[in-house]
């Protein structure tokens, strides 16, 4: 069980030290902070990046040993991957190698988390890449050395029980949330859902699909209240079984 806090980097910060909120979101990106020394683990990187450190360094996640800790909203470009392409389209996460944490229970809480944001975001693992893969940086290195395998890494995450990561939000900034739907057999079905979200509800919504079958995802409600009332309204006009309130 992983939880993951958010200790979001207030807007104004935010504009600063990533490119905008442009990421198309189409890659994970895993990254080390190939910093070894003793404390340097996810509670004190999210406070960097709390305080202010520089663009090229922005990352949106940092996994450590007892927990995953978010700085950025996912639709932030950060500057981590260091190409434009893996910036732009990348959501970036950094394991810990401190010295006093459990390098390779961080490898695995790492692999939880990734799965369910493979879940939230609809990103297949072939998606899944290391900062290697786009600037040849020599990163994450532990791993790239070996230290764990990241045809193994890839493994956990396929295996990542659903449910084991417990999202704890303490929020800086305004939460908002999508409401998506189970999935549909045919893009048919999902277009006359899509109608009646759009047209009979006034919601703005999106279709996405997941291998064969498609789903539905509005836009943005802004309140956990507004998007469990949505979910409500959906179970009653009886046009899915099952539905998911995912923060943006
Ligand atoms: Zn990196």
């Amino acid at each position: 069980m992983v939880v993951w806090r958010q200790y979001l980097v207030p807007e104004a910060q935010a504009a600063k030290v990533t490119y905008g909120k442009q990421n198309t979101k189409k890659y994970i990106v895993i990254h080390e902070t190939d910093n070894e020394k003793s404390g340097a683990d996810a509670d004190a990187y999210a406070r960097l990046q709390f305080n202010g450190m520089h663009r090229e360094a922005s990352w949106h996640l940092t996994v450590d040993d007892k927990e995953a800790v978010q700085s950025f909203e996912f639709n932030y470009a950060c500057g981590g991957a260091g190409s434009a392409k893996g910036n732009l389209q990348g959501i970036q996460i950094t394991i810990c190698v401190n010295s006093d944490g459990d390098y390779s229970q961080a490898v695995h809480n790492a692999a939880e988390v990734v799965a369910r944001i493979m879940r939230d975001e609809s990103i297949p693992i072939e998606n899944v890449v290391q900062h290697y893969y786009f600037s040849g940086k020599n990163c994450p290195r532990k791993m790239r050395e070996g230290q764990a395998n990241w045809l193994q890494f890839l493994a956990y995450i396929k295996n990542a029980p659903i449910g084991t990561v417990r999202k704890r939000k303490i929020p800086t900034d305004i939460e908002r949330y999508h409401v998506v739907t189970g999935t549909y057999e045919t893009r048919q079905a999902a277009e006359n859902v899509h109608d009646v979200f759009k047209y009979r509800f006034g919601w703005g919504v999106h279709m996405e699909q997941i291998s064969d079958k498609w789903r539905l995802k509005t836009a943005l409600f802004t309140s956990k209240a507004e998007a469990k009332a949505a979910e409500k309204k959906i179970k009653a006009a009886q046009l899915s079984e099952v539905t998911d309130v995912i923060a943006e």
